[in-house]
């Protein structure tokens, strides 16, 4: 067996460490990188990236209905699944030589492609190697979660690992979970021609604004979903070539469901097992590595980042975590994961994003906060490109500081950047709404509603007296 004894030795190549591999060895660190399944983990093989890819082939196949309010007729289209299958294999396609062997051999890492797993506290064994590393990263991800329904196992379900490679057999589908994976997959098939029905135990999209969501389930339920929210599914039988589902609503009622095809999407369960964490003195629970503010596990050698900590399970998290372990494990600085300027987006249409905390838990949380509400029908741009539903929502405190961001309606995902920007930085509402920006753009929106927050102290009283009073002065 070899021995290899580099500077860092990240295990997982998805988000987290290929980000931290690539930071680490840019940096002239000696560092080892391995992988046992496909390299981009599950953003680029079975997330984001087939998910938006889905979406975006679902996109395509609304532009009829949309066209026709500018007086632009299309024939209803006609949709070719395997040639939607073909798209998202080419999206992964284009993008995988970024996260491939080659490019990380390119920059200098040793990447191994096999099972890692901690011998002792200070080793890991992986294939015919075994890596003594100064510092160790766990970068394990998270699969699917399949909650211990009565007759699941017994009955053919997909989670995202496998939905992707079955897009073109899909016509009839039952999705369990109604967040944010739920909601897109749920739309993205429904407006490809399949027949969708979700299943979800609380609302659609729990974390989410309630307001906000409401647009999106009434999207949804344009879109022809039946929706079942507040109900448990109970039991799953297999009926022929098709599958049942028990579900069971507030009052008691039970239901039977019947689909083709059930997509399992209820949540995600950090991947602790056969790590040999024991042996590394790592501790986890099922919830995940458990980690201190540093992103430290309970051996100080070893940091876990990324879904396998249960920390919020975002492609965006993982990058950001890796670029503190950077900077803790290699130039020693004390680091800390703040949630606080958290964003996320459903990429659902219209879509839906959020940073920071939404009205309800800040008038929860924080009592005295102060909300601007800006429809997007208020915006000129909004109107040209018949895009009015929506609205854009701030919650700061009485002194002009956000604390939360909720926007639902096109693009909202875009348009959340300067907020991520104003939380990061702590910046006040004065310093969004003041800056020139270009007409029309859908932008315009988020200036506007931050000098609406200062609009009530602008045409005050006092204010027109000062004009008065300058007036005079000639
Ligand atoms: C359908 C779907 C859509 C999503 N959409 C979005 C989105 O739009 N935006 C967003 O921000 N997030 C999205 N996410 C979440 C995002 O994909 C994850 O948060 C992200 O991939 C986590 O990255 P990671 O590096 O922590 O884990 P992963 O990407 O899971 O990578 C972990 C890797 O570690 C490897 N591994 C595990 N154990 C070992 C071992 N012992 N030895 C060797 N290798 C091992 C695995 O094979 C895997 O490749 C989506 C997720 C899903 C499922």
């Amino acid at each position: 067996m070899r021995l290899l004894k580099p500077d860092i030795c990240v295990i997982g190549a998805g988000s987290a460490g290929l980000s931290v591999a690539a930071g680490a060895a840019q940096l002239g660190a000696a560092t080892v990188l391995i992988e046992a399944g496909a390299m981009g983990g599950d953003c680029l093989n079975y997330g984001c990236v087939p998910s938006k890819a889905l979406l975006a082939a679902a996109k395509a196949a609304m532009q009829h209905r949309h066209a026709a309010g500018f007086g632009v007729e299309y024939a209803p289209p006609r949709i070719d699944l395997a040639r939607v299958r073909a798209h998202i294999k080419e999206t992964i396609a284009a993008i995988a030589p970024h996260d491939s062997v080659e490019r990380f051999e390119g920059l200098g890492v040793t990447v191994l492609r096999s099972w890692a797993r901690f011998v002792d506290d200070r080793t890991v064994e992986a294939g015919d190697a075994r890596i003594r590393a100064r510092r160790f990263v766990l970068a394990t991800g998270s699969s699917a979660f399949v909650p211990p329904i009565a007759g699941i196992d017994q009955v053919p379900h997909l989670t995202n690992e496998m939905v992707f490679e079955h897009v073109a057999e899909i016509r009839d589908l039952i999705v369990l979970g109604g967040g944010p994976i739920g909601v897109e997959l749920a739309q993205g098939f429904a407006r490809l021609g399949a027949k969708v029905q979700l299943v979800e135990m609380a609302r659609l999209l729990p974390r989410d604004d309630a307001q906000a969501v409401e647009l999106v389930r009434a999207s949804l339920q344009r879109d022809g979903i039946a929706l079942h929210e507040g109900a448990a599914a109970t039991e799953a039988q297999r009926a022929g070539d098709r599958i049942r589902l028990a579900i069971r609503g507030a009052k008691g009622e039970v239901r039977w469901l019947e689909g083709g095809h059930l997509l399992v999407a209820v949540g995600r369960k950090p991947r602790v097992e056969n790590l040999g964490l024991e042996q590394g003195g790592i501790a986890a629970t099922s919830k995940g590595i458990q980690v201190d503010g540093g992103l430290r596990t309970t051996n100080r050698r070893v940091y876990a980042i990324g879904d396998c900590n249960g920390g919020p399970a975002f492609t965006h998290v993982a990058g950001h975590q890796a670029g503190l372990v950077i900077r803790s494990a290699l130039f020693r600085l004390p680091v800390s994961f703040d949630a606080r300027a958290l964003p996320w987006v459903t990429y659902s249409d219209p879509e839906l994003a959020q940073i920071g905390v939404t009205e309800e838990a800040a008038r929860r949380d924080h009592g005295d906060v102060v909300v601007t509400h800006q429809p997007v029908a208020g915006n000129d741009r909004a109107h040209t490109d018949r895009h009015e539903a929506g609205f854009l929502k701030i919650v700061s405190n009485r002194r002009g500081r956000v604390l939360g961001v909720t926007i639902v309606g096109v693009q909202a995902g875009e348009l959340l950047a300067p907020w991520c920007l104003a939380m990061a930085r702590g910046l006040k509402l004065s310093a969004v709404a003041g800056p020139m920006l270009p007409y029309p753009t859908l932008s315009e929106m988020g200036k506007r509603a931050a000098g609406q927050f200062y609009a009530g102290r602008l045409f005050s009283p006092a204010t027109r007296k000062l004009v008065r009073v300058l007036r005079w002065f000639g």
